[in-house]
């Protein structure tokens, strides 16, 4: 009989899982397909959900020093009507959001799952996979296979391998992307706010604070972000170019110009893509998908990161007995609140990120005053930080803590 699980994908969520589960004194072989996994990746905001889970790690500590503690989001029009105004304070005193890089979490989560003695292989392009009662076999490009006891798919939004587990599933490319870059703060430059900038649902700017690339470095960056429709992004160096892309953030925010002093390279800009993943459920057997291969969604709500956290963490929580009752357990742990944040997603996502003309106009209208209710503005809060498992009432309790 096979002991090990296979867990496929060294994101955050695989990585996340890998942690949890060797913790538990689980056997893991995580698969990653790229050779040398670099710690890169855009600006990431994790919340007080997402915070906590990094406690039970017993790595927060080690994240805040290398982050920044967010304690406002702030959004307005180019005509200064406040869209978003938030204050994680005024949800609890204590709650903060941790602005992050992508690169500075996972050489910290690289870092665990090597002291714990996870099997890792890297540059193992996983293809396919088939399972019996017993087991589930990887085949591996090359050739290769490998049993084992149970597959975690923690291989984003875009995977393929998804398709092999028979459960009824959609995934939808979102039509619209950004461009990202993290440049260094210059001096005096609000380190404690997200900021965003909105025209329409059509342009947005996106500022973050999310200190430190690594322990070495010294420079705190800010995360800009700026959205594109998909058709746009591809060629956009060529088509449009650095200095247009740069004079029309201007345009919209010029509070943007002394960041954009560090912007000098087009190549600087990363593009990103995601994509809605709704699946009937997320196991099959001895088969679980995590992450963004299992409920991915647009940027907009934070929550990615911060979801496939609680999905390593909520998992780790059921292991014991055999693996298809773990994974049926742990679906039922993760629905109501996975069902919640898939949903309210799909709702905001088109008043920040379309050629909409009606949704954004009531956003302008309403979010702003909506957000004076002291209600209003605790349940948005509430979102933002990941506690809600329903529109009305429902909050996240994480096993254990
Ligand atoms: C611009 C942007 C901003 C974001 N901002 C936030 C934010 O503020 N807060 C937040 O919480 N989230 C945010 N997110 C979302 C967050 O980054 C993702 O939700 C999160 O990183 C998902 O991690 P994952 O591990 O599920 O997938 P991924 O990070 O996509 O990792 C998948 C891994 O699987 C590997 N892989 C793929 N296929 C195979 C295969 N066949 N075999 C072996 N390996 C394979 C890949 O190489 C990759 O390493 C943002 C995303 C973007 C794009």
């Amino acid at each position: 009989m096979p002991e090990s699980v296979a867990i496929v994908g060294a994101g955050v969520a695989g990585a996340a899982a890998a942690i949890r589960l060797a913790e538990r004194g689980v056997a893991v072989d995580l698969y990653e397909a790229v050779p040398e996994p670099k710690p890169i990746g855009a600006g990431l905001l994790l919340q007080p959900t997402g915070q906590r889970v990094l406690t039970a790690m017993g790595l927060l500590d080690e994240a805040l020093a290398l982050g920044t503690r967010v304690d406002r989001l702030f959004g307005d029009t180019p005509s200064g009507r406040a869209v978003l105004d938030m204050s994680y304070r005024r949800f609890h005193p204590e709650a903060y959001g941790l602005g992050i890089q992508r690169g500075a979490l996972m050489g910290m989560l690289w870092k665990r799952v090597r002291e714990l003695g996870v099997r890792w292989h890297c540059g193992a392009l996983v293809e396919g996979f088939e399972q019996d009662e017993a087991g589930v076999t990887l085949r591996l490009s090359g050739g290769a296979k490998a049993r084992h006891a149970a597959l975690i798919l923690a291989n984003g939004s875009f995977s393929r391998l998804r398709e092999g587990m028979k459960v009824s599933q959609h995934a939808r490319a979102f039509p619209w992307g950004a461009v990202w870059t993290v440049l260094p703060a210059p001096p005096g430059f609000p380190q404690i706010e997200l900021r965003q900038r909105f025209r329409s649902a059509s342009q947005m700017i996106g500022l973050m604070p999310v200190g430190r690339a690594d322990h070495a470095d010294g420079a705190r960056g800010i995360n800009l972000f700026w959205s594109l429709p998909v058709a746009e992004l591809e060629g956009w160096r060529e088509r449009v170019g650095l200095d247009r892309i740069k004079q029309q953030m201007a345009e919209l925010f010029p509070d943007v110009l002394p960041l954009l002093a560090g912007l000098r390279d087009a190549g600087q800009l990363r593009e990103a893509r995601y994509a809605d993943v709704h699946m009937a459920r997320w196991h099959d057997g001895r088969v679980l998908a995590i992450g963004d291969c299992a409920h991915g969604m647009s940027p907009q709500l934070g929550q990615g990161a911060n979801m496939a956290l609680i999905d390593a963490h909520e998992l780790a929580s059921e292991v014991g007995g055999d693996w298809p009752g773990v994974f049926e357990r742990y679906g039922r742990r993760r629905r109501a609140h996975l069902r919640f944040y898939g949903q309210a997603s799909k709702g905001l996502t088109p008043m920040f990120q379309s050629h909409a003309v009606v949704a954004p106009w009531l956003r302008d209208r309403f979010f702003g005053w909506g957000g004076r209710l002291p209600y209003v503005h605790q349940q948005s809060i509430a979102v933002l930080a990941g506690y809600k498992t329903g529109w009305l009432w429902g909050r996240l309790k994480l096993a254990g803590c």
